[in-house]
């Protein structure tokens, strides 16, 4: 296997404006992917592309971006359409233009699909949108109509052409193509590329530059590859059940973006694993240093993005995890070849929503090496697991010199309560469990159906659940996402939900809130329900019952910065959070659907929960180098629970020497 490093890009080499590139650095995008490396300079060049590329290689920006560049605010007909063949993939790239745009002023993209009414539609056709992205049978009924103007189009773009001519759009795609400008730049996208589109590309396009990703290299073999389609559970539950269950070294766990690798390290550092994030943005004193504390063992978890974790050397990563898929094979087995290092053998794992099939494809046949489909552990796994660490800790303990001094204890609370010895045991196992349940719960025995977690506070949203229809359902049928009702949890009390002022862009992060509110408001972690982040702000679930005075004092508590500000959620989305004016009616200026679900291009939505800590795990004691957060803001133990695991009882009995 080779070690060379895919050659470094860098985005501002591509020729894109400083605003964008300002956009992309807040997205936490670190480099550009190789579809986007090739695409963007062709497009800004003004020439035409072919690319092969499926979802997952972000073919998306690579067309969004030059559209984006050239937007002209004077422009009073559509500059861009983008063909899509279904209503998902029309709002996802809708949305993707509005993130790119946040700092593109009086910039306008509108979705228009079949299935939904022609009377918003035909308000945003009328308001005008520099970029429409529609599907193709309703964007030919607009052409019928009048209503949608492409005769001053700039730019085409044929997304998932291969998908549009199965579908059977063949006649409606012709038929756009016939009606646009000759000057037209034309992009055509598709995952394969056969005949029908070949004809498309050579009839339509001109001098088009052929853009397709690498496909490279066999990996070790050495390294045992499985990969799981991600669904039901969300990855990060899914993450922390191999966490709990596989036996591991390190592991290397890599996210696509900057914030990404923040928000899922402070996640599973909230989980009670010792975690830390890699990425761009982290100094490289600081990097050594987080690298030496990987090697040391003092980390076992590194979240990196793939240009952190350019050239990592460490012996101990048994495990690479590709929680984000990567774009092309190339990267997949750069990342992978990070483990299987000085002779040992290495375990890869791979994550694959259901829509990149074809990147896990590509991988399988670029590596010439069987992937194999793997099963979450479940959670029957996960308390085997639990039990067989519950009973080396005791084991451990028995052993303790300090083991008389427990006898005494024991004795003398006997005679106080009465209680016989397995009673008494049996209370201890409660105690030491803390505020967590020493065994999880699975209502089904499929780990993996959905229904097992769909309704459960404690699995409240997949950050990868898909948009959500205008009646507030994600569009796979689950349950309504209404922020307002409140909601029973664990059969406990009820939560209603709030609002804080502080968010992701102040480098909060699941952990520093429930941290903070936990040690403020003296609730425990159970206490503390659904954390949604956003960029400015942020929504948890609470109890109901919480006093004036708890949330006066919760007012003024600072986190990342912050003071929180916390108040009751009204379910509105608070103004003028993404630094761009917004139109209400604008359907692509609404909340995003991944906003409301947590979605798989969005906000990611979870619970900083405590979970009983597993293999890796540790006490937080540290957010860990790449962690922003300060240590008012993590989560303490709470004084009134025993310790949770060895670290915390050894740090409690260091301090009681001490004493
Ligand atoms: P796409 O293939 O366009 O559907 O993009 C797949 C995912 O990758 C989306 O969630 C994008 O937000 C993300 N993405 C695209 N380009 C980059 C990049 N250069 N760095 C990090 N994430 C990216």
């Amino acid at each position: 296997m080779t070690d060379s490093s895919p050659p470094e890009r860098r985005f501002a080499d591509l020729g894109l404006s400083d605003s964008l590139l300002a956009t992309l650095s807040e997205l936490g995008y670190e480099s550009p992917s190789p579809i986007q490396a090739a695409t963007i300079p062709a497009l800004l060049a003004g020439g035409d592309v072919l690319g092969q590329a499926q979802t997952g290689t972000g073919k998306t920006a690579a067309f969004a971006l030059p559209i984006l560049a050239r937007f002209d605010p004077a422009a009073s007909k559509p500059a861009a359409l983008v063909l899509a063949p279904t209503r998902e993939l029309a709002i996802q790239v809708a949305e993707a233009f509005h993130r790119y745009a946040a700092h593109v002023c009086g910039f306008h993209v509108l979705p228009i699909y079949g299935g939904q009414a022609y009377g918003p539609q035909l308000a945003g056709l009328r308001r005008g949108a520099d970029v429409i992205v529609g599907t193709p049978g309703r964007v030919i009924d607009h052409l019928e109509k009048g209503t949608l103007k492409i005769d001053a189009l700039d730019t085409l773009v044929l997304d998932e052409a291969d998908e549009m001519l199965r579908m059977g759009f063949v006649d409606e795609v012709g038929k756009v193509l016939e009606r646009i400008p000759e000057s037209c730049q034309k992009v055509l996208f598709s995952a394969t590329m056969p005949d029908a589109i070949r004809r498309i590309a050579d009839r339509h396009l001109r001098d088009a530059e052929h853009v397709t990703i690498r496909s490279k290299t066999t990996t070790a073999a050495s390294i045992h590859q499985r990969y799981w389609i991600v669904g039901g559970v969300h990855k990060l539950d899914a993450l922390t059940r191999i966490l709990e269950v596989e036996p591991f070294d390190a592991m290397l766990v890599f996210a696509r973006t900057r914030v990404a690798t923040e928000e899922l390290a402070g996640r599973l550092e909230a989980r009670g694993f010792s975690a830390a994030a890699l990425n761009g943005d982290v100094p490289q004193k600081q990097r050594e240093k987080i690298v030496e504390r990987l090697k040391r063992g003092d980390i076992d978890i590194l979240v990196a993005t793939d240009v952190a974790a350019r050239g990592l050397d460490v012996d101990r990563i048994s495990h690479v995890v590709n929680y984000d898929i990567p774009y092309d094979t190339e990267a997949y087995v750069h990342r992978i070849g990070r483990t299987g290092r000085a002779g040992r053998s290495g375990e890869a794992i791979l994550f694959v929503a259901p829509r990149e099939r074809g990147m896990l494809r590509a991988i399988e046949r670029a590596t010439r090496q069987p992937i194999e489909a793997m099963s979450l552990p479940t959670a029957v796994d996960v308390n085997e697991k639990r039990m067989e660490r519950f009973h080396e800790s005791v084991a451990e303990t028995l052993e303790s010199a300090e083991l008389e001094r427990g006898r005494e204890v024991l004795r003398s609370t006997q005679a106080a309560t009465g209680a016989s010895t397995e009673d008494l045991a049996a209370a201890l196992v409660l105690m030491a469990r803390g505020d967590q349940p020493l065994l999880r719960e699975e209502k089904s025995s499929g780990a993996t159906t959905r229904r097992a977690y769909k309704a459960s506070p404690s699995h409240p949203v997949r950050p990868d659940a898909g948009p959500q229809t205008a009646h507030g359902k994600d569009r796979r049928g689950d349950e309504p996402r209404n922020y307002q009702q409140k909601r029973k949890r664990d059969a406990g009390a009820d939560f209603v939900t709030y609002r804080v002022a502080v968010g992701r862009a102040h480098g909060a992060k699941p952990g520093n809130i429930v941290g903070a509110i936990a040690n403020e408001a003296g609730l425990s972690a159970r206490q503390i329900g659904r954390i949604d982040i956003h960029d400015a702000w942020s929504r948890v679930d609470l109890p109901s019952n919480l006093s004036k005075g708890a949330l006066d004092h919760l007012k003024k508590v600072w986190v990342a910065g912050q003071q929180l500000d916390i108040a009751l959620d009204d379910g509105s989305l608070p103004a003028a959070t993404s630094g761009r004016s917004v139109r209400p009616e604008d359907p692509a200026s609404r909340t995003t659907p991944q906003e409301k679900t947590g979605g798989r291009k969005g906000k990611e939505t979870g619970r900083g929960s405590l979970e009983k800590p597993g293999r890796g795990q540790r006490p937080k004691s540290s957010a860990g180098d790449g962690a922003r957060s300060s240590s008012a803001d993590k989560p303490k133990r709470s004084q009134n629970r025993p310790p949770r695991n060895r670290s915390e009882r050894k740090a409690l009995l260091g301090r009681r020497k001490s004493k």
